[in-house]
């Protein structure tokens, strides 16, 4: 359950995001659109530094994956054979009184009667099936044939692309086809923020497989994928695995499980790991009339193989990273008083910024060129930040406030003018501890590397 405390932090987070430029509402000048949110020169970045580290464990770092880039709009026969021209839809209930439209389980219910969340109105519709595809026409005539749609999930495109991918890689059972992108549902009701977008991203893992390796393999890309989390910064104690019931499954699984996080506005899903069995392939198959089989050389039997589906939200990762993040805790002021700091705590692998660069003053030339020159030094390894306005104490803050995990400062030192021995030394100062070390320029992209990798 979320408490004031909750809400109120997470409006706080809503703040930040748009006053540091993560993440705007779209197209906000002419009122907004929603459910659709545009990322800022920080949010994109973060995001970036999240699929490129997915990319990474998942394609770059195994023998197993390989990638694919499939396009958004749809045919429409594709989504018909997979089950979404039928079925991808949502009850939805309309509210007589003010007009609004609710998805049928977010209704409240006093005393046994189901009533509007928005007026608290009992004069309600009947419950109706609304599908949640965006549908377009691809091509001059806007006509039945020329019905496309825009995805509704990034994993159609691999199971469509199966053949042609297992043909290219030669791979061998079993194998996965990894693929980021947009996906797109209209969505009755988008809230809490990103959460529930109506365009967001998807990281998506189809992992084919022998039949009998299904239950074993749905167990290891659970394990995997909660690695993962860990390792971008989110906390194992605040992630569940909740596996979905028989009754709340989709018809052709085996076995999925949720990973939820514990979000400001309640405990909710990160990612679904599902065994999806043969399902997929053998309804392409089926509707394509092209082969979809695999042949196993060894044993010379040709099937369809079975998948097991890892399938993450790059937005609502990201809007978990920046909520386990925030942080408000107690630092000094220029003075020494105790002041409250703002601060995102964002793994160093995931920060938008890596490290930030500043010359003690700004009107010193020698001070200045040196800062520079870390600059130099840094800027083809990572994404650093120069900054020479206010003083020092004003410009950690800054970087604290966007989750820049280290700082860097050209000091008299540096320049040698105090004791020649620590002539092109900076202070290195943490985000975290605020602890600043004196360290060798000709050491600092070694010791930084291996802090960001
Ligand atoms: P939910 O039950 O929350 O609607 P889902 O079970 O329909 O999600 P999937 O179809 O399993 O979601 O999609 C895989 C992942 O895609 C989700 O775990 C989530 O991270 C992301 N996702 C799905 N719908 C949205 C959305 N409207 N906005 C943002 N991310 C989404």
């Amino acid at each position: 359950m979320s408490t004031p405390a909750d809400a109120q932090r997470m409006e706080k987070i809503v703040s930040l995001c748009k006053r540091r430029g993560f993440i705007f509402q779209s197209s906000e000048i002419y009122g907004g659109l929603n459910g659709l949110w545009d990322y800022g020169p920080l949010g994109v970045e973060l995001k970036r530094n999240l699929k490129n580290y997915w990319w990474r464990v998942t394609v770059h770092e195994r023998d197993d994956v390989v990638g694919m880039d499939g396009a958004i709009l749809t045919h429409r026969e594709v989504l018909k054979a997979s089950g979404h021209v039928e079925g991808f839809s949502d009850p939805m209930i309309d509210c007589r009184t003010c007009k609004a439209h609710f998805r049928f389980d977010q209704l409240i219910e006093k005393k046994g009667v189901k009533q509007c969340p928005n007026c608290g109105g009992k004069d309600l519709t009947d419950a109706r099936q609304f599908n949640l595809m965006f549908e377009t026409h691809v091509g001059a005539a806007a006509d039945e044939s020329s019905i496309a749609y825009l995805r509704p999930e990034t994993a159609q495109s691999i199971f469509v692309q199966f053949k042609n991918s297992l043909e290219v890689s030669r791979k061998k059972l079993p194998f996965g086809i990894a693929q980021i992108g947009k996906a797109f549902r209209n969505e009755i009701n988008p809230r809490n923020f990103t959460f529930r977008s109506r365009e967001f991203e998807q990281m998506e893992l189809e992992y084919f497989c022998r039949a009998e390796e299904g239950m074993k393999l749905l167990e290891y890309w659970k394990e995997e994928r909660l690695k993962f989390y860990e390792n971008i910064g989110i906390p194992r104690e605040k992630l569940h695995v909740k596996t979905v019931s028989d009754e709340e499954r989709a018809f052709y699984s085996k076995g999925t499980y949720d990973i939820e996080y514990d979000f400001p506005f309640g405990q909710q899903e990160l990612e679904g790991v599902a065994y999806r069995t043969d399902y997929d392939l053998s309804q392409h198959q089926k509707a394509s009339g092209k082969s979809l089989e695999y042949f196993d050389e060894v044993t010379k039997q040709r099937f369809i193989p079975h998948v097991v589906e890892p399938s993450a939200g790059v937005d609502r990762t990201v809007l978990a990273l920046i909520c386990e993040g925030y942080a408000e805790d107690q630092a000094p002021d220029e003075k020494g008083k105790m002041e409250t700091r703002l601060v995102l705590r964002f793994h160093p692998r995931m920060a938008p910024i890596k490290c930030g660069i500043f010359p003690l003053l700004k009107n010193n030339e020698g001070l200045v060129a040196k800062a520079k020159e870390v600059v130099d030094l840094l800027r083809p390894h990572m994404f650093v930040f120069y900054d020479e306005s206010g003083a020092i104490g004003r410009r950690y803050r800054r970087q604290d406030e966007i989750g820049t995990p280290f700082c860097v400062t050209v000091d008299f030192e540096t320049l040698g003018e105090k004791d020649e021995k620590l002539r092109d030394t900076v202070t290195l100062r943490e985000r975290d501890s605020m602890k600043q070390e004196r360290i060798a320029i000709s050491d600092l992209l070694a010791a930084l590397s291996v802090r960001i990798a």
